[in-house]
C-alpha cells in the first residue's frame, strides 16, 4: 500500500504518545513536521528556547526509536509572543541544518505586535532560505489570512516558500489565488476527510499538502492516511503527490 505512505506537513506530535505514533507509523505514517508551539504564552525567550532545543535536540531520539522520521519547525505562533523576543537567537536556531522550516508563525487577531514578530520572521526565514508555515485563524480567518498574504507579498518573501496552513472552503471563495503552498489540516474544528475531497476539486494539487495539526486539542492524526486512501482509489499518483511529494519538496526532507 506504497500510496498510504504519509508527510505529516504540520503537527505538533511532541505531545503525542509513543504508542499512538507507533501505530500510526504502521499504518503508513512515514514522516512528521513539528512546529513549535504550546498552549500557554511564555512568560519568558528562555521558555521558547526550551521548546526549541525540545523539537531539534531530543524529539528526534524519541522518533527514531519507532523508525519514524522528524521535520523539525522552530518559530514564534502568534498566541506564544513572549514578552521579550529574541530575533537574533531565533536566527541562529533557523541556520541549524537539522532546523527544516520556520514555523508555526503568522497572525491570531492581526494586533501590530503579531504583525511585527511575523514579519520580522519572514526577513529571517528569507535570509536563512527556508520555507514558512503560516497560521491562519480559527475566528476572522479570511480577513487575517489576507492581510497575512499581504505581508508576505510586501517583505518580498518568496510565496511558494510559503504555506496557508488550515486552509477551509472559507479561503479557498475570498482568498487571492497565487503561487503559495496549501495546507489542509484534518482535525475537528477545521476539516473533516469528506471536507478536504471537496476542497481538493478546486485547487492546484502540486500545491497542495496534507497535514493533521495534532497538539493538545482534539485531534485525529489518522484522517490524513483515510483521506489519502480515498485519493488512492482514483489515482494513487495523486494521493501520493499531495501526501508525500510535495511536502517532501517543500521541506527538503
Ligand atoms: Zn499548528
Amino acid at each position: 500500500m506504497w500510496w498510504q505512505m504519509w508527510i505529516d506537513s504540520h503537527s505538533h506530535h511532541y505531545f503525542t504518545s509513543l504508542n499512538v505514533l507507533d501505530s500510526l507509523y504502521r499504518s503508513g505514517l512515514e514522516a512528521v513536521v513539528e512546529a513549535s508551539w504550546i498552549p500557554v504564552r511564555p512568560s519568558s525567550w528562555g521558555t521558547l528556547e526550551d521548546v526549541f532545543r525540545w523539537l531539534v535536540e531530543v524529539e528526534p531520539q524519541r522518533l527514531q526509536k519507532i523508525g519514524l522520521k522528524l521535520i523539525p519547525a522552530v518559530g514564534i505562533h502568534p498566541r506564544c509572543i513572549s514578552p521579550e523576543v529574541r530575533f537574533d537567537k531565533l536566527e541562529s536556531w533557523l541556520n541549524d541544518e537539522r532546523v527544516k522550516a520556520l514555523g508555526e508563525v503568522g497572525l491570531e487577531s492581526g494586533s501590530e505586535q503579531e504583525k511585527d514578530v511575523f514579519v520580522s520572521q519572514l526577513k529571517l526565514a528569507k535570509k536563512v532560505d527556508k520555507p514558512v508555515i503560516v497560521h491562519t485563524p480559527r475566528a476572522n480567518k479570511l480577513a487575517v489570512a489576507i492581510l497575512e498574504l499581504k505581508l508576505i507579498r510586501d517583505s518580498g518573501f518568496p510565496e511558494e516558500m510559503a504555506v496557508i496552513d488550515h486552509f477551509n472552503f472559507e479561503l479557498l471563495k475570498g482568498l487571492e489565488k497565487g503561487s503559495y503552498m496549501i495546507g489542509l489540516s484534518l482535525q475537528p474544528g477545521k476539516i473533516s476527510v469528506n471536507e478536504a475531497l471537496e476542497i481538493i476539486k478546486s485547487i492546484d494539487l502540486e500545491r497542495t499538502m496534507i497535514n493533521s495539526d495534532s497538539s493538545t486539542e482534539p485531534s485525529e492524526p489518522q484522517w490524513g492516511l483515510e483521506l489519502m486512501k480515498e485519493i488512492g482509489k482514483g489515482d494513487k499518483r495523486l494521493a501520493r503527490i499531495i501526501g508525500v511529494d510535495n511536502a517532501a519538496r517543500f521541506y527538503k526532507a
